[in-house]
Parts: C-alpha cells; structure tokens; sequence
C-alpha cells in the first residue's frame, strides 16, 4: 500500500526516466507521481546568454517529457526561482512529498534544505536519494574511519565495499518501469509549455553542429560506440588526437545516463574479459566519486586550497598578469599545444584529459597565475563542468589538492606536445595555420629555422603568436614561487 497520495519528482541533473533513484522511490511510494524540471533562475542568470549547456538540458528535458508522456505522464516545465516554485507548485498539485536525488554542490545544498523549510511549514515532505554517485559521503572511509585524502587507498576501499557486498548490489539499477502505471498527468493549467531558448533569453549554439547528442538517446549512442573501443582506453585516452574517452562527461553531468548502468558495464567487462581498458575507466569514475567526497568533507576547497600551507602562494597580478591570462584564455601563448587545447574548449566546451592537465599546469606553473582564474574560465566554459571534479582537476595541477602532483613537477608544454601529439594532428586540427610545419617543428614553431618557416608560409608574431614566456625561466620562477610552500630544496622534475 503506497505511503503517499501524490508525489511529485522534482528532476535536476538526472535526466533520464530510467534507473532513476528518486522516480523509482517516488512511484513505489505513491499513488499518483507528477515531475517537474525547473530551468532555475538562481543558476540560468548567471550564464553567457549563449551557453551549449543550457541548450542540452532544454533538449534533454525534451526527450524526458517525450518518455514521460509515452508512459501516461507528463514533465512540468518552467523557468523560474526553484525556491519558490517548488512549494508552490507542491501546494497547487497537493501532493504529500517532493523527492529529488541529492546534489552535493554547496550552493544546491543551501538551496535543497531553503526548500525542504518551505515544505515542512507546508506539512510536506522533501525526500532526497543517493543518484549521482555509487558511493556519498562518508560511505567509504578508512579502517579509522576518517575521510581518505589520497586516491589509491579510497579506490581499493571504493573496490572492497562493492565487491564484499556482492558486485551487483550497488549497481543495480531501479526498475522504474515496474511502476510507471502511477505517473499522473497534470492539470493542463499547470503544465504550461515548454519554453524555448529566447524566452528564456538564451540564444542557439553551435551544439547541434558540434554532433554532441543530447538526451538520453545521446548517451546511448556515445557508450555504444565507445563499447568497441573501451579494451584500448587505457592506451589511448592519452592522446587528444584519438578517438579514446567515452564522451560521455556532459551526460554524467545532467543524469542522461545512470552511473551505475557505466560503473555495472566496467565491472562486468573486467570480470569476464579481465579488460585492461574497463579497468581503468573504472577507475576514473571512482575518481569522480573521490572528489564528491572530497567537496563534502571539505567545502573550503570551493574558496580555497585543500592544503592551507598553499594559500601564502603569492601569484602574479596587475597589467602584465591579465596580458598573460588573455592570452592563454584565447589560445596565444605561442605554445601550439596549450594552444590548440584552448580553441578546443573555445569552439567545442569540451577539452581532452590530458589537455586539461596541460593548459592547467601551463596557466599555474608557466604564467605564475591563480589556478581559481583557470578554474573559474572552465566553469564557464565547460560542457560537463562539475565543481567537484574542476575543482580537483585545478587543485591538483596547482599542486594544493589533495593527492595532488608535487608542486616541483612541472609539465613541460613542449615535451608533453612531443610525448601525446607526436604528429602533431591535434595541433593542426585546431591550428591550421600551422599545417605546413614539419611535425619536428610544430611543438615549438619559434625554434625551426627561417627557411621552415618560409617553407611553411608562416610569419610568427603575425600568422601565430611568438611565446609569450620561457618555459626554463618561467619553470625556475614557479620554484621560487612554491618556495613558501616548502622551504627544503626539492631536485626539479620536468615532465
Ligand atoms: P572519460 O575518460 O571517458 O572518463 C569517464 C568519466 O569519468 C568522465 O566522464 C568523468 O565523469 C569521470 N572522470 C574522468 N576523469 C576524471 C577526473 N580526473 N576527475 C573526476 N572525474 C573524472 N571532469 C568533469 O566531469 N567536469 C569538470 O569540470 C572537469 N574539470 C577538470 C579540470 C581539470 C583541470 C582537469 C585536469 C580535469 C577535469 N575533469 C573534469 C576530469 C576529466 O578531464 C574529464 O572528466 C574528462 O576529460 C571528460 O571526458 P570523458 O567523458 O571523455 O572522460
């Protein structure tokens, strides 16, 4: 017997109506479920008014409503202070409880316990379910039970809890079909339309030209395809030029596919191909539960460094320092690497891995800049930015994270050019006024001699930028820097 008369899902980022935590909880719990999406205000109002991000969730939720309504119900829609909408809206439809899947991003927590307040003085209920991660919080600890900090030993907890518990229980996905009878239309004076873009003050992208699917269906297509080449992924997903990753960050980001559909594949694969690829791509969505663990436990790394000892870095400021950022903002530093990686981000949202590890640490450790201003461009910029894995992702490139790289290694942007594109087609892709170049010359352009560069029709300074640093002196700069950090001489390592 249901606990609740009526319900209602409030979705966020998990756009799907499959393997749901809160859609399954909610029908199983109630007679009759409606859904809503909000195109929250407080978040939307902040963003570049043409934004691919926005553009996705808008076709994402789309396609939902589209699966909804096959099933006899239908998504509410509307742009407006989720806030307010949700008690309002839980009153006008009456239901007894609203359910959501937790988001652990500091400001949707504030924003979840504002409405949970509003619905208690309502008598109503905000109930909220693990959807996001396979494991929260403190669900995997140490024997001493205290947060880890260092990937290695959580990974091998992370591994130990979901295999004694048997593979599957943690994986298994909510048979949100076996309920679908109880998802109720709305009354048609609630339901409104769906906004399009401009009512929302957001203009189109180049996302449908980009060929990033969208949708639950997109991310389908994306683990298919990446399903006959996963066995390599632990070969290739280092080299931008190759066809390695899943793609599938974005749709991680907004729930258009399950974690535990992703996390059940690996797992299967290494169990029965012993798969060295599913391996390690298991082990970068455990990465992705680490830093939403690491964000729980320590909130400050939204503001600050996770190793206090890194917030006496003094880094460069004024004139010559916002020269520096611009230039590695829109991809002219005169390092076709970095360079090449940053027109990726500009033209597409997405950036390779290896890439972000690259222009993170060139940012930091080359130009002496912030890592919150690198960080903060990514959150602008990035199709499937998380604060909790960006965050990360910047941490340890400026060496304050937790299990970060020590601050003396250093990435050197041309070895790592030379290591990861050795024939450059990544850099041509994204710089095809370097084409011509020989691949010996198109790590570090500067270097070749004049008649390569003639050959190559190329006048640095005017077809592409001269370096707007040394890389050796830049590298010795960032020593001196680190220096507060750790007073004892450390031998430099230039990778
Ligand atoms: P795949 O290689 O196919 O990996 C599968 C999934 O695992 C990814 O989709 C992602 O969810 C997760 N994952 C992989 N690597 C990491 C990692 N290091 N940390 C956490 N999760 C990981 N990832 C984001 O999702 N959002 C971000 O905002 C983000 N910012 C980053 C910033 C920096 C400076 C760095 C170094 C890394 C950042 N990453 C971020 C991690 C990683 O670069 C991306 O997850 C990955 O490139 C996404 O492409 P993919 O889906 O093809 O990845």
């Amino acid at each position: 017997m249901p606990t609740f008369s009526k319900s209602l899902v409030w979705f966020r980022r998990d756009l799907r109506m499959f393997d749901h935590a809160a859609l399954f909880h909610a029908l199983r719990q109630s007679r009759e479920v409606y859904c809503v999406f909000i195109f929250d205000r407080a978040i939307l109002d902040s963003l570049p008014r043409r934004d691919r991000r926005v553009e996705f969730i808008l076709d994402s939720v789309i396609e939902l409503n589209q699966e909804l309504r096959r099933k006899g119900g239908r998504l509410i829609v509307r742009h407006a202070d989720a806030t307010k909408e949700i008690p309002a809206l839980a009153e006008q439809l009456g239901v007894d409880a609203v359910f959501v899947n937790r988001d652990y991003e500091p400001h949707a927590v504030s924003r979840d316990a504002t409405v949970a307040d509003e619905l208690r003085v309502a008598g109503r209920q905000l109930l909220a379910f693990k959807d996001q991660v396979i494991f929260e919080t403190d669900e995997v600890l140490s024997l001493a039970g205290k947060p880890f900090s260092v990937f290695t030993p959580y990974k091998n907890a992370w591994l130990k809890k979901l295999h004694l518990a048997g593979d599957d229980f943690f994986l298994k996905a909510y048979p949100v079909e076996t309920y679908c009878t109880r998802l109720a239309d709305p009354p048609p004076l609630l339901c409104g339309d769906m906004p399009a873009l401009a009512d929302m003050g957001f203009e189109k992208t180049n996302l449908s030209a980009l060929g990033m699917p969208t949708g639950m269906s997109g991310a389908e297509t994306l683990l298919k395809e990446f399903g006959s080449r996963v066995d390599q992924y632990h070969i290739s997903r280092d080299f931008p030029a190759v066809k390695g990753p899943s793609y599938l960050s974005m749709h991680l980001r907004f729930g258009t596919v399950s974690i535990r559909g992703l996390a059940r594949k690996a797992v299967h694969a290494m169990r029965l191909q012993g798969c060295s690829g599913s391996a390690t791509w298991l082990s970068e969505l455990i990465w992705r539960d680490f830093y939403f663990m690491i964000l729980h436990f320590h909130p400050h790394v939204a503001e600050r460094c996770f190793k206090p000892e890194y917030d006496a870095i003094r880094w460069e400021s004024g004139e010559r320092a916002q020269i520096l950022f611009n230039a590695w903002r829109t991809g002219a530093t005169g390092y076709p690497l970095v360079d090449a990686a940053m027109a990726q981000l500009n033209q597409t949202g997405y950036m390779h891995n290896r890439l972000r590890m690259v222009t993170a640490s060139f940012l930091i450790k080359d130009l002496g800049i912030d890592w919150r201003s690198g960080e903060r461009y990514f959150a602008e910029r990035l199709n499937d930015f998380d604060l909790s894995a960006n965050n990360g992702g910047w941490q340890w490139a400026a060496s304050s994270g937790c299990d970060a790289q020590p601050y003396f290694r250093i990435f050197n942007p041309i070895t790592q050019s030379q290591k990861f594109d050795a024939e450059g087609k990544f850099i041509r892709r994204y710089l095809p006024q370097l084409s011509a170049l020989p691949d010996k010359h198109v790590h570090a352009p500067w270097l070749a001699p004049a008649s390569v560069l003639r050959q190559a029709g190329l006048v640095l300074g005017r077809d592409y930028p001269l370096p707007v640093i040394q890389h050796d002196a830049a590298r010795q700069a960032t020593l001196i820097r680190y220096a507060v950090v750790k007073k004892s001489s450390v031998t430099a390592l230039d990778e």
